[in-house]
């Protein structure tokens, strides 16, 4: 399998290399800014300098323009960590930076880029709103054109880095809207930067069940003014970035998924060999046996998905819906029972923060619900479905 999950030496090396480093430095940190819901900025400041941030982003603007596979190691490794950092990373690494190198123009590229691959800048993606998840293009967010500016009005809501603490704004975000009169699917896609008038942070979300290392924040722009350059191709074209990002943004998340399933599958394997009851280890019983093999091959089956429609997806081409859907359908709910039948193996142990299942398990759920609903995945698998008359 290692053909499949690292097809050449220099994913191998890229997989040791994050594996030492969640181990040394991702692992310790996680439990401690899970429980005080904070970012770790330092650590994210690490992995720029480890080349990660922009980890699909072109060499030329300071990415390492790393292919599906890269990404989908790298969000793997940090998740078996702290899933929670893990997301924070994937939304500014997948959602901002590879969505600005794919969709914006060389000046926009030139001037963001290489601060956000080395971390100056922390970037997020604003598409949800309040009262719009599921039913995206129901966004209400406008953009009216104002001579060489665009007036933005509307609210974003469940921003992943919106905030970096309880007070300050991210620095940057992909910011979709629609302009007056534009059609339901013509949404527009504007690069909005902190200090921008108009521009604020509305609240930091707090109380979150899982993912309580990445902040969570609603946005708020009131006659927010951004120049015409700020504009990420033509007005009306934005859609089809989003859904083209959306892709990549699956995978990963689904990559991440394997990340918590991976570890709750390792922790729950050494304590069944580990802990006795009536005189044998827990791994002796049949029910705990269940609970094992079959995480084990639900696991490997996941990776096996994820791994193999990485291997297909080429970043400058979309056209990947049906899998990129598929792998977050199967693996969110997969690393979810994982990390639930983690608890169960644990007891007791297993319901408390010090052996780590139990944050593993809210973690994984939020898997279900950001970057598409498992019904949103449900609903666009099935249509495009019914395009097929065979499979391949
Ligand atoms: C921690 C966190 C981080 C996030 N980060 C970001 C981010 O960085 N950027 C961003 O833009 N968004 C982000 N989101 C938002 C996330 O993508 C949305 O929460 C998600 O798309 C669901 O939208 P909603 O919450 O409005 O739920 P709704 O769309 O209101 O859905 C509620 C329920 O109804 C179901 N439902 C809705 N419509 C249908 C239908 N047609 N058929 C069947 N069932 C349906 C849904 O599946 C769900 O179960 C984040 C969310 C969270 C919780």
């Amino acid at each position: 399998m290692a053909k499949l999950f690292d097809p050449t030496p220099e994913h191998a090396a890229l997989r040791d290399m994050l594996r030492r480093f969640a181990d040394e430095q991702v692992r310790p940190q996680a439990a401690a800014h899970d429980r005080a819901e904070r970012f770790n900025h330092d650590l994210f400041l690490q992995l720029g300098e480890l080349g990660l941030l922009g980890v699909t982003v072109a060499e030329r603007f300071g990415g390492s323009e790393l292919d599906a596979v890269g990404a989908c190691i790298v969000h793997e490794e940090l998740s078996a960590a702290d899933p929670g950092f893990a997301l924070a990373y994937l939304a500014h690494a997948i959602l901002f930076a590879n969505n600005l190198d794919k969709n914006g123009d060389d000046a926009q590229r030139a001037r963001i880029l290489p601060p956000a691959c080395e971390g100056k800048l922390i970037g997020g993606m604003a598409m949800s709103e309040p009262d719009a998840g599921t039913d995206v293009l129901g966004m209400s967010t406008t953009a009216k054109r104002e001579g060489d500016e665009y007036v933005l009005d509307g609210a974003k809501m469940w921003i992943t880095n919106g905030a970096i603490s309880d007070t300050e704004l991210g620095d940057v975000f992909l910011v979709y809207a629609r302009v007056a009169g534009a059609a339901r699917n013509e949404l527009s896609m504007f690069i909005v930067e902190k200090g921008m008038a108009g521009f604020g942070l509305g609240q930091k979300i707090h109380d979150k069940l899982g993912m309580r290392a990445s902040t969570t924040a609603e946005l708020v722009f009131d006659g927010c003014r951004v120049p015409l350059a700020n504009r990420v191709g033509p007005e009306g074209s934005a859609a089809l970035h989003m859904m083209r990002n959306l892709e990549l943004e699956r995978l990963t998340l689904a990559a991440m998924s394997l990340g918590i399933a991976r570890r709750s599958l390792e922790l729950m394997n050494a304590y069944a060999r580990d802990r006795k009851s009536f005189g044998e280890p827990l791994n002796h019983f049949g029910q705990v046996q269940r609970h094992l093999a079959e995480s084990y091959a639900e696991y490997m089956a996941g990776r096996s998905y994820v791994y193999a429609t990485a291997a297909e997806i080429d970043l400058d081409v979309p056209g990947h819906r049906l899998d990129s859907d598929g792998v977050k359908l199967y693996c969110s709910t997969m690393a979810k029972n994982v990390a639930d039948r983690a608890i169960q193996v644990l007891g007791g142990y297993g319901y408390v923060g010090e052996y780590e299942v139990e944050r593993l398990w809210r973690d994984a759920k939020l898997l279900e619900i950001g970057g598409g609903t498992l019904e949103a995945h449900q609903k666009n698998m099935t249509r495009d479905l019914s395009r097929l008359d065979s499979l391949r």
